[in-house]
């Protein structure tokens, strides 16, 4: 073969492994969404087996030939083509170091402590989950071990949603976090707080359904290619740009996890859907990087969807959705509610402000269960510890405490860090965004158009091109500075409680 047919077959073999994902995030979507529950254990053996087809896509003799040829020729290719060539290298380098065995029995371990974690949320009985996740725990290990054999196993497993993650990094990224944090937060709690009594409820759920469509066309998110379902836990999955799906969870006695879910979701799914066509039967063809895609996500929920505009923008809708409850209310008081900080038990439910401290006290549990300092049966009590020095809060259950996220149960140990990160770079970007784009503006008008083409042409269009810190430094100028986070927050703060 000469150059130009291994450049024809690497883009085969792309399009295949795609076909393959896109099959495995069905099925995952399917179990999340409307698999019986009696179909777990079948469901799980289906997606060992596809994992293992992916596997032994990404490790055979005849691609890795091909792949190391190409490697070695990338100078001679162009950008994408060589950063593809990159990308396959190292993740084909990375799974020929794991068993193929290994690979199948953790994806089926992980759907299998999926469905148990349910069963032990919905029944606040974490004995249920305990076995499962001492048993992925344990695979993490040794899944690290096999990549990574002299490496730091948290540091691995971080590795997986951040290249380049560590704790020598994250550390002090939290250390300066909660040294801010901490006194604005409690300041912030010795000041008068907001009215959030029409907060309360009840909000009927067709009601909440209507808004939710409402947000998703404010955001002018094309519903041809994006759909909105129902989960325990929102997320957002795509199968391809044309094929994005996100989740949402409607609670009877709360209006706002509803509309930030959405708001959140609906900003995943734009990027996803905004990724440059060129990308889309490329292994480059998704976000940057998860605290990357995070940032979306933020950007849009708090710095956007939290400001006053775009209350304003909404609150028409909300009342006439919710005329009893938003009696009285102006769109003012419908701002200052939605963005009051108190420490709460629920981490996707959690204000701007508290947010990155339940993020820390997974770290710190991550961080100990992998050194071997804590034990699964150890869990529950230490992170109703963590709550109360962390948050000042009691945690009443398990299933308000240590079952609240679905990130264990799924294997994803090392991604919470991402969520920190992610909000903060989501700051550095907002202030280039507003530096060009007037925000306020698009909100008056209630046209994004504006918002989502900067947003596309720094961010969206490029997929996995290149790396977060080429991003930062591409969109902001400059590389990332946490600086820009702490100053928002205490900015917005101060300025929302009179300090
Ligand atoms: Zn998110």
């Amino acid at each position: 073969m000469n150059l130009e047919e291994k450049v024809i077959a690497l883009k085969e073999h792309q399009k295949k492994l795609k076909a393959y994902t896109h099959v495995s995030s069905l099925l995952f979507y399917d179990a999340s969404t409307s698999m019986p529950p009696g179909a777990a254990q079948s469901m799980s053996d289906t997606m060992g087996v596809i994992s293992g087809e992916i596997y032994s896509l990404t490790v055979n003799p005849e691609f890795k030939a091909l792949l190391n040829d190409l490697y070695e020729q990338r100078e001679a290719l162009d950008f994408q083509t060589r950063r593809e060539v990159e990308e396959l290298h190292l993740e084909q380098e990375k799974m020929e170091k794991v068993p193929k065995e290994e690979v199948v029995a953790m994806e089926e371990a992980e759907n299998l402590a999926n469905h148990y974690w349910e069963i032990a949320k919905k029944t606040n009985d974490f004995s249920i989950f305990a076995p499962h996740l001492e048993k992925l725990i344990e695979m993490k290990k040794r899944y690290a071990g096999y990549i990574n054999p002299d490496g730091d196993v948290y540091d691995t497993l971080m590795n997986e949603y951040e290249r380049g993650m560590n704790r020598a990094q994250m550390d002090p990224f939290f250390d300066a976090l909660r040294k801010k944090l901490v006194p604005l937060i409690k300041s912030v709690g010795e000041a008068k707080q907001p009215d959030t009594s029409f907060l309360a409820g009840p909000f009927a759920i067709d009601a909440q359904k209507a808004l939710s469509e409402y947000v998703m066309d404010v955001m002018d998110i094309d519903k041809d290619r994006c759909i909105l379902r129902e989960t325990e836990h929102p997320f957002t999955i795509e199968f391809s740009k044309n094929d994005v799906r996100i989740t949402t969870k409607y609670v009877e006695d709360d209006l706002t996890s509803n509309l930030y879910s959405v708001v959140h979701e609906s900003g995943h799914g734009m990027y996803e859907l905004s990724i440059d066509d060129a990308l889309q039967f490329s292994v480059l063809g998704a976000g940057a990087t998860t605290a990357i895609h995070e940032s979306q996500s933020r950007l849009w929920e708090n710095y956007i969807g939290r400001s006053l505009p775009f209350c304003k923008l909404i609150f028409p809708k909300v009342k006439e959705l919710f005329p009893d409850q938003m009696e009285g209310v102006s769109a003012e008081d419908f701002f200052r509610a939605v963005n009051v900080a108190k420490p709460s038990l629920i981490r996707t439910d959690a204000d701007e402000l508290t947010y990155a401290l339940h993020v820390m006290v997974r770290y710190e549990l991550e961080k100990r269960i992998f050194e071997g300092d804590l034990t699964v049966s150890e869990l529950p009590a230490e992170w109703n510890r963590l709550y109360k020095e962390y948050l000042g809060i009691d945690v009443p259950d398990d299933t308000r405490g240590v079952l609240q996220d679905a990130h264990w149960a799924g294997g994803a140990f090392g991604y919470f860090p991402s969520y920190a990160l992610g909000t903060a770079y989501s700051a550095q970007i907002y202030d280039a965004l507003r530096a060009e784009v007037d925000v306020d503006a698009c909100c008056e008008k209630g046209d994004f158009a504006p918002v989502r083409q900067w947003l596309t042409e720094k961010i969206y269009r490029h997929g996995m091109l290149y790396t977060a810190d080429e991003l930062i430094e591409m969109t902001c100028g400059k590389p990332f500075d946490p600086a820009y986070y702490v100053d928002y927050l205490e900015e917005k703060f101060s300025r929302l409680y009179h300090l």
